[in-house]
């Protein structure tokens, strides 16, 4: 296959990745009633390998979200937490416990099982964020939980003199700003970045990875510009998944902010049952009988 019309002459000799396909995401409830869109992890995107889901919550209506996640369990992959907005509690069988602020990030590997509760530290208020499972290789399903927290001034924060901050949770941008979070399995790069208005981003990551942002706010478009080829242009509360290459171009067409979350695939069975998330269908009811014997 000859990628070579994604290649601009001369200023870039990688291949841009192409917009693959954009998702709205559905609304849903999960926890004790806590409303928010499932963006992976629906029948329209399954997941992403190796991304399981991506739900969104945003509201300043209590009853959207009073009840949080009150103490449930996890086998077999990461949650990842990352607030914008409001503050939550979590709490954990290993005797993990804090509060996520607005710019704090928390990256929980449930690994062979944990029992945590994640609840709003707040009763009014505006309360918005978002939570990521990336799975584990089979290999690390049984691993030990580990727990890694980071408060909004540990989270890398790179500054343009155009006032476009990239905020750098994992992973690293191409001027070297390297995100804190230490992935031990699967080496995702997950960054939040507020683009002006005319900027653009370019960013290598591995020509492998499934990758893909989340349009918070804002209008962007993918890949080169050139008369015959119309950009292709993204709306906001959008995911958009990108074709394999070695970078990705964004350009912001008004003041945009975007999750770009970027992974290597694993390319192993995936057994889904609520909360836990194994190889096989057997480990998952192993999962199941573990939890309900204590053994977690
Ligand atoms: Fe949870």
């Amino acid at each position: 296959m000859n990628h070579s019309p994604n290649t601009k002459a001369g200023s870039h000799s990688k291949p841009v990745r192409e917009l693959l396909a954009t998702y709205k995401g559905q609304p849903t409830m999960d926890g004790d009633g806590v409303k928010l869109t499932r963006i992976i992890g629906t029948h329209q995107l399954n997941m992403l390998d190796p991304f399981l889901l991506l739900d969104a919550f945003s509201s300043d209506e209590p009853l959207d979200y009073i009840g949080g996640f009150p103490s449930h369990p996890h086998r077999g992959f990461e949650t990842v937490t990352y607030l914008l907005e409001g503050q939550m509690r979590h709490k954990d069988s290993a005797g993990n416990e804090g509060v996520i602020q607005p710019g704090g990030v928390q990256w929980m590997t449930a690994g062979k099982g944990i029992v945590h509760s994640e609840m709003p530290e707040q009763i009014d208020g505006m309360l918005m964020g978002f939570q990521l499972w990336v799975n584990l290789p089979q290999r690390a399903k049984m691993s030990e939980p580990d727990y890694q927290e980071f408060p909004t001034d540990q989270v890398a924060t790179e500054r343009w003199p155009s006032g476009t901050h990239i905020r750098v949770i994992a992973g690293q941008t191409n001027q070297g700003t390297t995100g804190p979070v230490k992935n031990h399995y699967v080496h995702p790069t997950y960054m939040d970045v507020s683009l002006k208005a005319g900027d653009m981003l370019e960013q290598e990551l591995p020509a492998t990875d499934n990758t893909f942002i989340y349009l918070i706010e804002g209008r962007v478009s993918s890949g080169e510009s050139s008369s015959d080829k119309p950009k292709n242009i993204i709306d906001p509360q959008t995911l958009a998944v990108f074709d394999q290459g070695e970078a990705l171009r964004i350009d912001a067409h008004t003041d945009s902010r975007f999750l770009l979350i970027s992974g290597q695939p694993l390319n192993e069975p995936v057994a889904r049952g609520g909360p836990f998330v194994m190889n096989t269908k057997a480990e998952v009811l192993q999962a199941f009988d573990d939890f309900q014997r204590n053994r977690f």
